[in-house]
């Protein structure tokens, strides 16, 4: 470094620590992402990025933006309701004030009038009985697949769970239910083929098995069509009645009652009402909740998987549960909103988004469920149409935008965006298509 290369201008560390607005950011980030955020914008002057005499403006913007956690907030213009990778469901706006409030010491075990230990979670009991009166007992667990070990685990480890050739699904990232229900010890009894299976083939295992729980699944991520046949849940409840052998639906997504936009979509009353003595759904598919894993069903059969001793080992967190209580008992969440969301008003809006933006199309674009779920129904809406390459300038903005790449264009889909953010997302793309040179080739 000779005297008079730049770089000797570049502050010194100590030199930015003294400066109160930098270092009073500790309170609210600590110090080590200070030193972090110091050492990033110092070696960007280094490299020539950044001019030395700005570094000590820029430590101060960027500890401005910076969060503690390294999660970034996604705008969602995919249209895929349920988005596996944007963590499925967003809280609705009550559910994350609960979280808020559950964050610090909160009486989640405790009964303040007679000052004695409670029930854990007994507020979010409550409100999954009164959302789904069929069920004579709930219990919320750490997730869908955490009560598919519980149930199998508490019901019929040692023992034979009966399920449907054409039942045995991956989720997603390989996540094979079969695989799990063998870890917990029970053994698989397979009955009926892939695309057919009958009332007496569950009858002929029931007879001479060594059966824990019959388990009817939802393939929730695809459908066989076809030469087809199922034994529904009416007709099973029957034959495990009679055999004294628990029958469990594993629904996946998570309705609590029917929603006829999605007339294919198994729901918990629904299914508790056919016979089924336990149904298991996920938290944060279609009931728009948290992360979590919902049991509803017989008051005995939940009596005994919440006594058992795995159920400590899934149990539900505070936070989760108060998100939960809250999702149920609040306004309608996000998930509830975006997938009824009514095309003419989202057509409105993206035509005014398009208008902000200038010089860009509307098209027709359907949405999805996601999370697995409801395969074939589109959801119709609308999407502004850019070129492809804005994509990536979209999704490394600030905020970010997750547009959907399709068939050689950048779709950018209003339906699982709040209301309020339409101008953000105008302002978004207009500095992506700045950015890439908006071309007419979109
Ligand atoms: C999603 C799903 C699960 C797993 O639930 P998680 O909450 O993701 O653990 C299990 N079974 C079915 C049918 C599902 O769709």
């Amino acid at each position: 470094m000779t005297r008079s290369d730049p770089r000797r201008r570049i502050p010194r560390t100590d030199h930015l620590l003294s400066d109160p607005e930098i270092s009073s950011a500790a309170a609210r980030l600590g110090d080590q992402v200070i030193r972090d955020v110091v050492r990033e914008v110092q070696d960007s002057a280094r490299r020539g990025e950044l001019d030395p005499d700005h570094v000590q403006d820029a430590v101060r913007d960027a500890l401005a933006r910076r969060r503690v956690g390294s999660g970034r907030p996604v705008l969602n213009a995919t249209g895929v309701v349920v988005h596996t990778n944007l963590g499925r469901a967003p809280l609705s706006p009550a559910a994350r004030d609960a979280v808020l409030d559950a964050s610090g010491y909160v009486d989640v075990e405790l009964d303040l009038v007679s000052g004695t230990r409670s029930r854990r979670g007994s507020a979010t009991r409550a409100a999954l009985l009164r959302a789904c009166p069929a069920a004579g007992d709930a219990l919320m667990v750490n997730n869908g697949a955490a009560a598919m070990v519980l149930a199998t685990t508490a019901l019929a480890a040692g023992r034979e769970v009966v399920i449907s050739r054409g039942e045995m699904i991956e989720i997603g990232a390989g996540f094979r239910l079969t695989d799990l229900i063998e870890s917990t010890g029970a053994r698989l009894r397979e009955v009926g083929t892939t695309n057919r299976t009958h009332l007496r083939d569950y009858v002929a295992a029931l007879a001479d098995g060594d059966v824990g729980c019959v388990l009817k699944v939802h393939p929730s991520n695809y459908r066989v069509s076809g030469f087809t046949a199922e034994a529904s849940i009416a007709d099973l409840a029957e034959a495990t009645a009679a055999a004294g052998v628990p029958l469990v639906a594993d629904l996946g997504s998570g309705l609590l009652v029917p929603d006829p936009m999605l007339p294919d979509e198994p729901d918990a009353s629904s299914a508790l009402t056919a016979g089924a003595d336990l149904v298991i759904a996920s938290g944060d598919k279609l009931l728009g909740g948290p992360q979590a894993g919902i049991l509803l069903g017989d008051l005995e059969l939940i009596a005994r998987l919440a006594t058992h001793p795995l159920a400590r080992a899934v149990r539900a967190d505070k936070l989760a549960l108060a998100a939960m209580e809250a999702t149920l008992t609040g306004p309608a969440p996000p998930v509830t909103e975006y997938l009824h969301a009514d095309p003419d008003r989202l057509r409105a809006r993206t035509e005014s988004v398009a208008s902000a933006i200038g010089g860009v199309d509307v098209v027709p674009h359907d949405g999805r469920v996601g999370g697995g779920g409801a395969p074939g129904v589109p959801l119709p809406g609308w999407a502004i149409r850019l070129p492809e390459r804005a994509a990536h300038a979209l999704r490394t903005g600030v905020p970010a935008v997750l547009p959907r790449v399709h068939d050689g264009a950048c779709l950018v889909d209003l339906r699982c965006i709040p209301h309020a953010d339409d101008a953000t997302v105008a302002a978004a793309v207009r500095r992506a298509l700045d950015s890439v040179g908006s071309g007419s080739d979109g």
